[in-house]
């Protein structure tokens, strides 16, 4: 589909939701209070679960309460801004939604647990704009009558995601990723090499004396690994000094401040280990 992750966060209420019923949240953060703020203008949204807080853990299983009704419980498996990532696929008797803009292909993914599965293309997949909707099959069919055709389910199911005219040149880049990751190993391959790049970075930053990652241990994100500065007057110097040795983008979202390092498929292990190199130089020099 078209539109990015974000016109999902109406379409989904849309395609599966009649305005009169529930629907189930789990609030972790920035992308899932986005996807709430936008359903709660198509039906009513309990909140299933809520991290809370700042925002640097997940909910526990036993922590979600879910309403007997919904027509469908959605959460953000990863958060990208915060780098908040769930251990687990949270157990529902309803579909469950997941959000995987930023974790979609970081690993093997148990399709079948979920009811749909969405992800804006940006991160492991290829441009922009480009959206990956993953239904099953049995919940689409009832979209409200004011659904715009080219964003009903049923109707792009049945046209083969071809009802107009796609986004050519992002499912030309997709499909080039896509044989990228078999030639690689495939999934289970990638998900290795995620593994040990965020894990390698997180040793780092707990050996430090100067850099701190602020999330809980079991929600370690792996492909968005946040970090900041005890001394915050050093932020300046440590992007400036980082991008004249190569390293780009590591400043955080602006919304949070701080460091993110997003270690997507892309990102080979040796940008990695440049990364710590650089961190520890800097460490050594300044702190
Ligand atoms: N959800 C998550 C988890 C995201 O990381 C993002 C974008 N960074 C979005 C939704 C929004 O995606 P888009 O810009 O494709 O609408």
């Amino acid at each position: 589909m078209q539109g990015g992750a974000s016109a999902q966060f109406s379409l989904i209420p849309m395609n599966l939701a009649a305005p009169e019923s529930s629907v189930d949240y789990v609030n972790t953060g920035h992308w899932s209070q986005k996807a709430i703020a936008e359903a709660a203008r198509y039906c009513r949204v309990h909140i299933a679960g809520d991290a809370g807080g700042d925002y640097t853990r997940v909910p526990a299983q036993d922590e979600l309460h879910f309403s007997a009704d919904a027509r469908y419980v959605h959460y953000t498996p990863n958060e990208t801004i915060s780098g908040v990532e769930f251990g687990y696929i949270p157990q529902t008797r309803r579909p469950l939604i997941a959000d995987m803009s930023s974790s979609i292909l970081s690993r093997p993914i148990d399709v079948e647990k979920f009811g749909l599965i969405y992800a804006g293309a940006q991160k492991n997949i290829g441009p922009s704009g480009l959206t990956v909707v993953i239904v099953r099959d049995d919940l689409i069919g009832d979209a409200r009558p004011e659904t715009p055709l080219v964003f009903n389910y049923r109707a792009l199911a049945d046209h083969q995601s071809m009802l107009n005219t796609p986004p050519t040149f992002a499912w030309y880049m997709a499909g080039l990723v896509f044989k990228w990751l078999k030639s690689a190993g495939g999934l289970a391959a990638i998900g290795e090499r995620n593994r040990l790049k965020a894990r390698t970075l997180y040793a780092a930053i707990d050996a430090s004396e100067l850099y701190r990652n602020p999330i809980a241990k079991d929600a370690r994100s792996w492909m968005n690994v946040t970090f900041v500065l005890r001394k915050p007057n050093l932020d300046a110097a440590f992007l400036e000094g980082a991008a004249a040795a190569g390293l780009q983008g590591l400043k955080g979202h602006r919304v949070l401040g701080g460091m993110r390092a997003s270690l997507y498929n892309a990102m080979p292990l040796t940008g990695v280990e440049t990364l710590i190199a650089f961190m520890r130089d800097f460490e050594r020099r300044y702190a």
